[in-house]
């Protein structure tokens, strides 16, 4: 609202009489101590526009003093370029100021030390949020943004490559991300300031422009005046009236990207009046269409409506006795307060600053927010954005020319590689991390620059990276080179596959009917011959579990047409684990868990061989395993028991009764997410007296493991009873 022309070379003295005027309960202290810490570590160091190093950090320290940051962020703002360009290490700092302080300064550190020069769309946004990523507590990219806003404000003694690179990097992703977090004032004073030296006439243009109107102060007051007086008239003695020119920046969008003339835009001069209560501001609203002539499309209630960034204001656009149009916004304090200010507005409103809790709380929230500002508004899955927005779901990595490469979590060297491009993985023979050599299933960590070494052209990749890789991107171009180059060894990998499939089935085909069996299968899916049927198995264009349901029916209707085969003849050999299971008498058997009571490592268990089916696991407490020990099929059960290493994730169910509130569902999403289970399923319905239900079905390791998760489920409000099926 109001214009910055304030210097902006800042002294201690300065800074000191920002605090005390803040009214906030600072220590002096410790922001003296930094003071002094930088000014000698600084000392003799100069700035391009001559000043005194010092002068910087102070000037950034300010500015976090006027967004309501705490003591903490203000010692971090006064010592943050210290690690970097003097002999200060982040142990100093963490001597003299703490942990907290040392990972302030850390933060801001790692910020500055990733530069790009590329600015393609995508890599923006990617670069954007491995910045968000980075910045672990908001704080530091809280202080990273005054820190370029003060970069920004004294840039002209830069020489001109400097001026464009770091414009843009601040249009590209510093401004979006203030943006993001609510910041307007900081926002647009960035995007003015990179534009001022990325297109000097441009901005030149505009502003002469605004010059022009009369002098746009004098309009945009004169219509101030007339609705205050109006309002008193009415009643509402209590108002406050901001006058608003759009940002250059702005102006010069909507001029450009929407091929406007200046006269052509209707919100370059805007009104704000703050109110007290809710009720004023539509009485107010009222006064105004009574005033002038409003243009009924653009009348926005984000009152009753907010966005989901929490922006709430009633918006109006009216024409004013000049014929210039012009917007009127109407809101109270705190919706002010809140559009202003975004994160930092809640800063200042609660009151004790500090506690660490309450800070995880605000990063949540931004975060939420980061997520429901995302533009695409296809209404997804609940559970899959707050995964993504809470659990650091995604990372982000450099190549060595600067692009950024996003990749789920856990994502590997070759991910990393393959979503470069497909050539680079095939022929990838190693992998660098920072400089370093790395195994190729190195998983991707946020921030560091990989390095593929390639091979020869004809290199290829191997097999085993099929087991390794985590994106299916990777996983279909591994295959798809597979597929076309080693057509014979398909073939053969798929002929082995499906037979070791087949006897860990328990299937035996007869000899006499074997060809014609797997004619009829290939044929079933539309291919020609069984070697094309291999073929598609060894690269993987078709998943053998699958097929296996398919050959399991057509087994079963095989053994109806011959005698009863006997299945149970099958050799005994050493007792070996298969699936985490050991059973007693077999080897190697295809093992699954029986749906009816999902046994867990821990449970007592028990086998039952089926037909072609292999061996299904059971509690030995479910109903169908005590029930079936006394029938006919007695002799199929045999005894199993866990092998002592289970890695594998077992499906377990849960049903949860609770009182119905609001965010139950959310709430028990995100601790799933937070205790990174696999989520399989999850429902939630209500019931009619005030209660609801819901039903979970998440991946565990063992009995011990799921109690834990029962334990730290029941802590979530409402919860009345959780009961495993
Ligand atoms: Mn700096």
């Amino acid at each position: 609202m109001e214009k910055r022309e304030e210097s902006a070379v800042k002294t201690y003295a300065d800074l000191v009489r920002a605090i005390e005027e803040s009214g906030r309960p600072y220590e002096l202290a410790a922001v003296e101590r930094a003071y002094r810490m930088a000014e000698q570590a600084h000392a003799g160091q100069k700035r391009l526009s001559g000043e005194s190093y010092v002068s910087h950090p102070v000037a950034v320290a300010c500015l976090t003093v006027d967004l309501g940051l705490d003591t903490d962020s203000v010692v971090a703002a006064l010592l943050h370029d210290t690690v970097e360009d003097t002999k200060i290490t982040s142990a100093d700092v963490r001597a003299a100021f703490g942990a907290e302080v040392e990972l302030l300064v850390d933060g801001v550190t790692k910020l500055g030390r990733i530069s790009f020069s590329s600015v393609e769309e995508q890599q923006a946004e990617n670069l954007r949020k491995m910045l968000l990523a980075m910045s672990k507590d908001v704080r530091v990219m809280l202080i990273k943004l005054c820190d370029r806003l003060h970069n920004m404000r004294t840039g002209d003694g830069w020489p001109e490559q400097k001026r464009r690179d770091k414009s843009l990097e601040t249009m590209e992703v510093y401004a979006p991300i203030a943006h993001r977090l609510g910041m307007s004032n900081i926002k647009e004073e960035l995007e003015d300031r990179s534009l001022r030296y990325l297109d000097p006439v441009g901005y030149q243009d505009i502003t002469d422009a605004l010059a022009k109107n009369g002098g746009a102060d004098a309009f945009i007051s004169g219509i101030a005046e007339r609705i205050g007086e109006r309002l008193a008239e009415v009643g509402i003695a209590e108002c406050t009236i901001k006058k608003r020119i759009k940002s250059v920046y702005g102006i010069y969008r909507k001029m450009y990207m929407q091929n406007r003339t200046f006269e052509e835009i209707y919100d370059v001069y805007a009104v704000r009046i703050i109110l007290n209560t809710v009720g004023e501001c539509y009485n107010a609203l009222g006064v105004i269409h009574d005033m002038y002539h409003p243009i009924p499309s653009r009348f926005k209630d984000y009152i009753s409506t907010p966005k989901p960034n929490l922006y709430q204001s009633l918006h109006t656009t009216v024409i004013g006795h000049e014929g210039i149009p012009f917007e009127v916004q109407i809101r109270t304090w705190e919706m002010d307060q809140t559009a202003e200010y975004g994160v930092a507005a809640h800063w200042k409103y609660k009151a004790g600053v500090s506690t660490k809790d309450k800070l995880d709380d605000r990063i949540a929230w931004v975060r939420q927010l980061l997520e429901s500002q995302r533009e695409s508004e296809d209404a997804g899955d609940l559970l899959r954005d707050i995964k993504s927005e809470l659990l650091p779901e995604e990372v982000f990595a450099f190549t060595p020319k600067g692009d950024v490469i996003n990749l789920p979590a856990g994502a590997t060297a070759i991910d990393f590689a393959y979503a470069i491009h497909s050539a680079v993985g095939n022929r990838m023979t190693g992998a660098k991390a920072n400089g370093r050599i790395v195994p190729i299933d190195h998983k991707v960590v946020t921030g560091e620059i990989i390095e593929v070494i390639t091979g020869p052209k004809d290199k290829g990749p191997s097999r085993d990276w099929l087991n390794i890789v985590v994106t299916s991107e990777a996983k279909n171009k591994i295959r798809n080179w597979f597929k076309k180059e080693r057509k014979e060894e398909n073939i053969a990998e798929g002929k082995a596959a499906l037979e070791k499939e087949l006897r860990r089935n328990l299937v035996t085909i007869p000899a006499d009917k074997y060809d014609a069996f797997m004619a009829d299968l290939a044929r079933r899916q539309r291919l020609n011959t069984p070697e094309e049927l291999y073929a598609a198995i060894g690269y993987g264009g078709l998943q053998l579990s699958r097929l296996m349901i398919k050959i399991k029916d057509e087994y079963a209707r095989l053994l109806k047409e011959k005698n009863p085969v006997e299945v149970l003849d099958v050799p005994i050999r050493k007792h070996k684990a298969s699936e985490g299971v050991i059973v007693e008498g077999l080897d190697n058997c295809m093992v699954k868990f029986a749906k009816c009571c999902n046994p867990l490592p821990g449970d007592d268990i028990i086998g039952f061989i089926t037909r072609g089916f292999g061996v299904s696991i059971h509690k030995r407490s479910c109903p169908n395993a005590c029930g079936g020990l006394l029938g006919d099929d007695a002799p199929r059960w045999v005894s199993a028991r866990w092998a002592d290493s289970v890695k594998e994730s077992f499906k377990s169910s849960l049903e949860i009764s609770a009182v119905d509130r609001g965010g139950l569902m959310a709430d028990v999403a995100v601790l799933i997410a937070e205790m990174h289970l696999p989520c399989y399923s999850i429902s939630a319905r209500q019931l009619p007296d005030g209660r609801a239900t819901m039903s979970l079905t998440i991946g565990v390791n063992n009995t011990e493991h799921l109690n834990t998760v029962i334990a730290r489920l029941r802590k979530i409000k409402s919860i009345t009873n959780i009961t495993r099926v």
